[in-house]
């Protein structure tokens, strides 16, 4: 029962050319000018100026408007999602099980659409977007089929004379606040869990990503979520997150972004007067790569590019800091750079790139103002050059850098630069220390053929999700459930047995007989 048997999509063949130039046709064809978002409230009359949406690899080039809630429409998505969360409640989980199945079929099915959006909004590549669409079936898929277990009620053994029964439910009205950089997947896979445990949502997309959220809303209420047991409440985070987390009425929140947001929500919840409201936080990391002399170079540098570059470097599991046993540390440097000038960065709607923009102005200054930095006090290793087709976007050229310690990066570095420190024949335990003395613990990379050293860095490491001898990147939703410890989230893990139960509440049935 724990665990739930059923296949993942089978997404797309990225290595069948003639597949992947099909699907790449209809991506284009499905590329709009006139998308539009807007708050999905019943009974609530949005006002307001429509905003702008531009492309990140092209800020010339708008895409869609989108409408944010005003303090009227939130207040009128808390009454309904209060007064709707009973009924979804009593719905039987198998039928609400059902309806995200059918959600799951109808995504597969527009595949095409969602990944042009996912690239005109997020700045995703077709690879990217290819996965963020198998993730967010999968979480629908995999959600449906646990709850369908879960809330089978069956007799607890007790004394002769009683039955007793323990029975599930949603907490309430749940808010899910979800990141830009998983658009998609992220934003279906927190509303999909609450959902399926009897709760009403209101989802709040991160504000650069709101089409994404909202063709994902339509479609939840196209397959049968009742629209006043979803609602889209787009915004800024300070204002309407901020509201909705405080309020007492609201019985949990699911979040997903930075550390900093996950202490001010916590905060939010803690000053409220009323019931206590449970916080599921996923949160960023400061993930390392550790490899060892027995390391097999081409493998280890393959990895390690795919970890530190892939989504511009812009995922949560990303591989900041390879350490790289000194034995091997020149000549993994060497093909690194070499493996880096093979990289190309430009329109994320190409097939042939590989790198796609930053998601917008603030973080390519951020980016830019770390690489200022490591410029001056550190070793640069590579710098990936950029075609003109770049300059009216948000790119940054992935880079490499050598550092003396750890103790050079302060906070995660949300982007596509690598950092590489050497590490001496008896420093590993050294190694394990710093990387875990930075509080977060998300995930680690491990490259090495012993056997003792892996189990010691496995058994030693505190992290979420620990890989060797692969890369560090794009969990399987059931295969590896997703998530970390420490400054990097409060568990329980996405796409994992343990994630729907803090969704519910418990009740215990006795009868006399
Ligand atoms: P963020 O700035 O924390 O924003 C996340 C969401 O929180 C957005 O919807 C944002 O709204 C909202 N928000 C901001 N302030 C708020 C407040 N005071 N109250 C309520 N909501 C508020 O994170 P991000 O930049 O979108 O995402 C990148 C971060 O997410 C990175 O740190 C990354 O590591 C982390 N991440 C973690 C995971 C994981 O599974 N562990 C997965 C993906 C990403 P606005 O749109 O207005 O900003």
């Amino acid at each position: 029962l724990k665990y739930c048997d059923r296949s993942n999509s089978m997404g797309v063949n990225l290595a069948n050319d003639d597949q992947l130039r099909a699907l790449a046709e209809q991506i284009n064809a499905s590329v709009r000018d006139d998308w539009f978002a807007e708050p999905l409230v019943p009974g609530a009359r949005p006002s307001g100026e429509r905003l702008p949406v531009t492309n990140p690899a092209d800020r010339r080039e708008v895409v869609g408007q989108w409408l944010p809630a005003d303090a009227a429409t939130v207040e009128q998505a808390v009454v309904n999602a209060v007064a709707a969360q009973p009924k979804w409640d009593a719905t039987p989980a198998a039928s609400r099980a059902a309806i995200l199945e059918h959600a799951a079929n109808l995504l597969e099915s527009r595949m095409a659409e969602f990944i042009a959006m996912c690239t005109k909004d997020a700045g995703k590549t077709i690879a990217d977007g290819v996965g963020e669409v198998r993730e967010a079936v999968d979480f629908l898929r995999y959600y449906a089929c646990q709850a369908r277990r879960m809330f089978l009620v069956e007799p607890l053994p007790g004394p002769t004379g009683e039955t007793n029964t323990l029975h599930l439910h949603g907490r309430g009205a749940f808010v899910c606040i979800s990141p830009w950089n998983f658009p998609l997947a992220i934003y279906i896979g927190q509303v999909a869990a609450a959902l399926a445990t009897g709760n009403s949502v209101i989802a709040k997309p991160a504000e650069q990503t709101n089409l994404v959220g909202y063709a994902a809303t339509k479609l939840l209420h196209e397959a049968g979520v009742p629209v006043d047991v979803l609602q889209f409440v787009p915004g800024d985070g300070q204002t309407v997150g901020a509201t909705l987390t405080k309020d007492p009425r609201i019985a949990g929140v699911a979040f997903t972004g930075s550390n900093e947001t996950a202490n001010a929500i916590n905060r939010a919840l803690a000053s409220r007067d009323g019931a206590i409201g449970v916080l599921i936080a996923e949160t960023g990391g400061q993930n390392a790569l550790i490899a060892d002399s027995s390391a097999l170079p081409e493998q280890l540098v393959k990895d390690a590019m795919s970890s530190a570059f892939t989504s511009a470097g812009q995922r949560c599991s990303a591989a900041r800091v390879l350490f790289v046993q000194d034995d091997i540390g020149d000549k993994v440097i060497t093909m690194l750079a070499g493996a880096m000038a093979e990289l190309k960065v430009g329109d994320p709607g190409l097939l042939s790139t590989d790198v796609g923009p930053v998601i917008d102005e603030d973080a390519l200054k951020n980016l830019q103002a770390h690489a200022a930095r490591m410029d001056r006090e550190a070793r640069p290793i590579a710098t990936v050059a950029m075609d003109d087709d770049t300059a009216h976007g948000s790119f940054f050229a992935p880079r490499a850098y050598e550092l003396q310690s750890l103790d050079q990066l302060d906070k995660e570095v949300f982007g596509p630069v690598l950092h590489v420190i050497r590490w001496k024949v008896g420093e590993l335990d050294k190694v394990i220390d710093a990387v875990n003395s930075t509080g977060y613990g998300l995930t680690l990379g491990v490259h090495s053929r012993i056997d003792a050293t892996v189990e010691k860095i496995a058994a030693r490491i505190k992290v979420g999700n620990c890989y060797v001898n692969r890369n560090q990147v794009g969990a399987v939703v059931g295969v590896q459930p997703f998530g970390g410890q420490g400054l990097s989230g409060t568990g329980p893990k996405a796409g994992g047995p343990h994630y729907l139960p803090r969704f519910t509440t418990e009740k215990t049935i006795t009868i006399n007989t």
